[in-house]
């Protein structure tokens, strides 16, 4: 039996805006097996970032149960939550944006080390090299800035800072969306076996359900701030169930397909989560919406063995 690093149950998160609430995330329930990476698609607003700053709990949840390496997240006190803590980190989608723009390289890869007061210099920058080394960046950008590494180059930077800490998860937001296609599948590489290596656990966030195919073991399909539906990747793309997840499927042939591409297929935009639809959220673009749709919620259920997915008409 797999252990699961991470379990969500009903996560909520509503923000408040102008007197009224941002479903950003509304009752958002998985698990992710050690060592494996779960897939979390969607369109932009439909609720990934802020599942991933909740799970980092850089923010307080409006309720929900988070457990991750069988602690309770939200229940645990301040110290024990920064050990833990420091066995989650983040690579982001804009890796200069996510390094300090005035520090070198290799003072960017040592922050964690400087922050959490770990080793001294020498044994510092040994480690920052042995990181540089690990994620494929030479050794000759050291003293180097941010903005004279190409993109892909500082994303390896951003994966070397995140892994610093010897993290057991690590949550990647959109981490090639800003990449050109040929850099993508080296990150994609690279990522793929460091896993391998240190048996780490990814959730790994895109906008395009190719991007995620081969690097995910399970993959979920986020719509307005809830899955709708979450199966075994193959099960998932051999054998869509939501006319969501369909629609995104053939809007999406190859890696190459950008974001904008991705939901053509897909008419009208996607609602505010300030007004969700009635019934089911996608409704209002679904081609097989019957008046059932339109005004009951369907449950998210499990249809197949470790397949759910929330549709009326399955
Ligand atoms: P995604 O990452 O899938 O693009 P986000 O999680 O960033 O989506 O955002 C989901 C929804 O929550 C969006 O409608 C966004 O505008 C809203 N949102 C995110 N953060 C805040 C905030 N701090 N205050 C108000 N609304 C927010
Ligand atoms: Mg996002």
């Amino acid at each position: 039996m797999h252990k699961n690093i991470l379990e969500v149950q009903d996560l909520k998160k509503y923000f408040p805006l102008s007197g009224k609430q941002v479903k950003a995330v509304d009752g958002v329930s998985f698990s992710l097996e050690e060592g494996t990476t779960l897939g979390i698609v969607g369109e932009s607003g439909s609720g990934k970032s802020t599942i991933a700053r909740l799970i980092l709990k850089l923010i307080e949840p409006t309720s929900g149960k988070v457990d991750f390496l069988g602690e309770s997240l939200y229940d645990l006190p301040q110290k024990e939550l920064r050990t833990l803590r420091s066995n989650m980190q983040m690579i982001f989608q804009n890796p200069y944006l996510s390094l300090f723009p005035h520090l070198s390289i290799g003072d960017n890869i040592e922050q964690p080390f400087i922050i959490n007061r770990l080793g001294n210099d020498s044994v510092r920058r040994e480690k920052v090299l042995e990181l540089m080394d690990l994620v494929g960046v030479s050794k000759d950008y050291y003293h180097a800035f941010p903005h004279e590494l190409s993109g892909g180059q500082q994303q390896r930077v951003g994966i070397a800072r995140a892994l610093a800490l010897n993290p057991k998860l690590i949550i990647c937001d959109e981490p090639v969306s800003s990449l050109d296609v040929s850099i993508q599948a080296q990150i994609l590489n690279l990522l793929e076996k460091l896993q391998k290596d240190r048996n780490l656990s990814y959730i790994f966030i895109a906008h395009n359900l190719a991007v995620v195919e081969h690097i995910s073991k399970k993959v979920a399909v986020m719509y307005l701030g809830k899955f709708v539906e979450c199966a075994d990747t193959a099960e998932l793309y051999n054998n869509p169930l939501h006319p969501y997840t369909k629609a995104l499927l053939e809007a999406v042939p190859s890696l190459e397909a950008d974001g904008g591409k991705a939901f053509e297929a897909i008419y009208g935009e996607i609602p505010s989560p300030l007004n969700p639809p009635k019934g089911c959220r996608f409704c209002t673009r679904c081609k097989y919406a019957k008046p059932e749709c339109l005004s009951v919620e369907p449950e998210y259920r499990e249809v197949n063995p470790g397949h759910f997915v929330a549709c009326h008409l399955v």
